[in-house]
């Protein structure tokens, strides 16, 4: 009988994928008995779906809304 012999697969390199999930209890800030917002919720979806924010803009990650962000040139 012929020995049977384990091929060595070569080890896969898994792609590290830096998801970071969203940690949403940073958005609260809880100030006595009211509890502040910290992020921008958008307008379509509701339900404490917040807007990540960008230099510019919101975006919600769940319907894509964008908002552009109103710059003060006032200065
Ligand atoms: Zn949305």
């Amino acid at each position: 009988m012929p020995k049977k012999r384990k091929e060595k697969k070569g080890k896969r390199i898994k792609s590290k994928s830096k998801h970071k999930c969203t940690q949403i209890y940073k958005f609260y800030s809880i100030e006595g008995n009211k509890i502040e917002r910290k992020r921008k919720e958008c307008p379509r979806c509701l339900n404490a779906t917040f807007m990540g924010e960008h230099k510019d803009r919101f975006t919600c990650g769940r319907c894509r809304f964008t908002e552009m962000k109103k710059v003060d040139k006032n200065e």
